[in-house]
């Protein structure tokens, strides 16, 4: 929350510091705002949807400026996975068993085409530090319900939406592709890979810099509001004049009242991540050969990587505003028992985000009104779709109508009975747990 001069404090965490932050380039230098300016497009956020969207508006002809009340990647896009994937929160199987197989369509392709711009931007942008790899994901079945749950959907996604990339592999496989026995099968999928998330938002914010795009940090917007023909955002030290407003907080839009508008449409739910120290040498040399990135089928999922040397593991985080020692020691626990060979290795990192859900488990892009956009609710899986949304974003601001499928969904859904969403979180977690114990 702001500070007496309106500055945002940091929260006091228990985790060390991300690996990212550890193997980071070096950081481009941005200002804080002071004095008035004028614009033609605010974007509050300075994470991929933000960046992004400048990116896109810049190339509209249009002048835009990103304002950031920490720094660049602070929020989830500093701090993530690095996970590139396509996929939505809900299955496509079941966006077409809600909405039709035409919409399951459009946001499968949403989802390649995600995947896509991000090569694509590293690329353009010679985004060297990204340091991505196109090798895929695979999905381990934790039980022969689960296994079979896999084995339906793969069929269906080849017949219904002709995805040839996504195929089964036994218990057998799983085991030799990870180093843990405990899984019986696994449905791997081709698309995407995996990318060092802080270095490839630092390298989008380079790229900006280098195109004279304005980005301002440690600058929180603490009001916006309509003004003449456009908005006017207040900030501690400065205004700025803009004809339109794009709002690019997600699961950090409680940082300060300005964007309680979205807030309520969202559920903030805290994630966290531990690396080990380099394991060669050690008994978990041979982990995870082929340097995928791994789910689980578990409701309470947890996911796994290699980034170099290191395994990184991650999974739910404590409830309420920090991080805790108590989730920390939780997920190392289950790291452990996925992966004996790591009793004895160190863990060097831990550290944790917010993710940002929605109540239908799906991003929204939309207008609140005639001069203010938002793009927020990724639900764990922005990565790919929200470093490209800017394309989108772009065409809402300069009046067109993309097709994004179930994404522009109008108008944002609030959370039912708001102020109870963190007990609630707990119960329904606590229910996944049991469910997840007893293997139903
Ligand atoms: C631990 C973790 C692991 C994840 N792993 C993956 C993964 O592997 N793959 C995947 O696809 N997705 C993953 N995600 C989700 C992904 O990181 C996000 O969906 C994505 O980064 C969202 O980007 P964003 O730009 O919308 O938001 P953010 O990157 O969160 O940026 C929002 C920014 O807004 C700023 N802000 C807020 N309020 C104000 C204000 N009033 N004034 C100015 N600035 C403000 C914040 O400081 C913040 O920097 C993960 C998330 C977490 C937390």
């Amino acid at each position: 929350m702001p500070g007496p001069k309106g500055m945002v404090a940091p929260l006091p965490s228990v985790g060390s510091g991300s690996l990212w932050q550890a193997t980071s380039v070096a950081r481009p230098a941005f200002g804080r705002l002071s004095g008035d300016q004028s614009f033609d497009v605010a974007i509050i956020g300075g994470g991929y949807t933000g960046l992004s969207s400048a990116r896109y508006l810049s190339k509209a002809g249009l002048s835009p400026v990103v304002i950031e009340a920490n720094c660049i990647g602070w929020g989830a896009s500093g701090r993530n996975g690095g996970v590139v994937s396509g996929k939505f929160r809900i299955g496509f199987k079941d966006i077409a068993a809600r909405h039709g197989l035409d919409t399951a369509r459009r946001m499968h392709a949403l989802g390649l085409e995600a995947i896509e711009h991000v090569g694509q931007l590293i690329e353009e942008l010679g985004i060297a530090g990204a340091e991505s790899r196109p090798t895929g994901s695979l999905r381990c079945a934790h039980n022969a319900r689960t296994l079979e749950a896999l084995r339906s959907e793969a069929a269906w996604l080849r017949e219904a939406l002709g995805d040839t990339d996504v195929s089964m592999l036994s218990a057998g496989e799983v085991a030799d592709e990870t180093g843990s026995r405990g899984f019986t099968g696994g449905m791997l999928n081709t698309h995407g890979g995996v990318i060092h998330p802080l270095n490839f938002v630092l390298g989008l914010a380079a790229g900006l810099k280098a195109a004279g795009i304005a980005i301002y940090e440690n600058t929180p917007v603490t009001r916006f509001g309509r003004e003449g023909t456009g908005v006017v955002v207040e900030t501690p030290r400065g205004r700025i004049t803009a004809r339109q407003l794009v709002i690019a907080t997600n699961a950090y839009s409680d940082m300060t009242p300005a964007t309680d508008m979205v807030r309520t449409s969202i559920i903030p739910f805290r994630s966290a991540m531990v690396a080990t120290e380099a394991l060669g040498g050690t008994p978990g040399a041979g982990l995870l050969a082929s340097g995928r990135s791994y789910t689980e089928t578990r409701r309470m999922m947890r996911w796994f990587r290699k980034s170099g040397d290191r395994l990184l593991y991650g999974g739910r985080g404590a409830f309420g505003k920090t991080d805790s020692r108590a989730a920390f020691a939780a997920l190392e626990k289950a790291m452990v028992r996925q992966f004996p060979e790591l009793a004895s290795v160190k863990v060097s990192h831990k550290w944790s985000g917010l993710v940002a859900m929605t109540l239908d488990s799906l991003p929204h892009l939309g207008r609140l009104d005639d001069r203010v956009v938002y793009s927020i609710g990724y639900n764990g899986t922005g990565v790919a779709l929200a470093s490209g949304i800017g394309r989108h974003v772009a065409a809402l601001v300069t009046g067109g109508t993309p097709d994004l499928g179930l994404l522009t969904r109008q108008p944002l859904p609030p959370i039912p009975f708001y102020g109870l969403r963190e007990p609630a979180v707990r119960v329904v977690a606590g229910w996944y747990q049991f469910l997840d114990a007893i293997g139903r």
